[in-house]
């Protein structure tokens, strides 16, 4: 039995304290349904059903919870897997990675190192010249478009 799907990437561990920490309440009362489950709760929302899944819209892609950058519109690729999909991250540091063996499967979880929200994962199956397929819940991310004044959080 060989299900071992995790993947080399270029991302440190998660901290032993993350630098934005909240409460759960807090959290949930500043999230969206939806992206709590996700980013507090290790969710994944539907395939195909995410506000991001085909955006082609320049800009870049910002944590839900605390606003750090994590992907560029430009590393974003369709990848026909339902989720919105990046070939690379906006920094090494900006996201922590790390393996989840959830779900009969070893998977590498990508989380924002600035707060730990869960994103989605990383897979060794993305076009060239990373190889790497970041598979990112859009309600785990917010598009700030290029040129426009970041309207901030809601
Ligand atoms: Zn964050």
């Amino acid at each position: 039995m060989n299900n071992r799907m995790d993947t080399n990437t270029p991302h440190p561990p998660p901290p032993d304290r993350f630098e934005v920490e909240k409460p759960d309440d807090a959290w949930r009362k500043e999230l969206s349904p939806e992206a709590y489950r996700i980013t507090r709760k290790g969710g994944t929302e539907a395939p195909f059903t995410g506000e991001y899944t085909n955006t082609e819209t320049p800009g870049e892609y910002r944590c839900v919870c605390c606003d750090q950058v994590l992907f560029g519109a430009g590393e974003k690729f369709h990848s026909a897997c339902g989720w919105p999909s990046f070939s690379a991250a906006a920094g090494e540091k900006n996201i922590a990675a790390k393996t989840d063996s959830s779900h009969g499967m070893v998977r590498t979880e990508v989380l924002c190192s600035r707060c730990g929200a869960h994103l989605g994962h990383v897979f060794n199956d993305g076009p060239p010249p990373t190889g790497l397929r970041y598979c990112i819940n859009s309600a785990a991310i917010r598009l700030v478009p290029e040129g426009r004044d970041d309207p901030g959080r809601p």
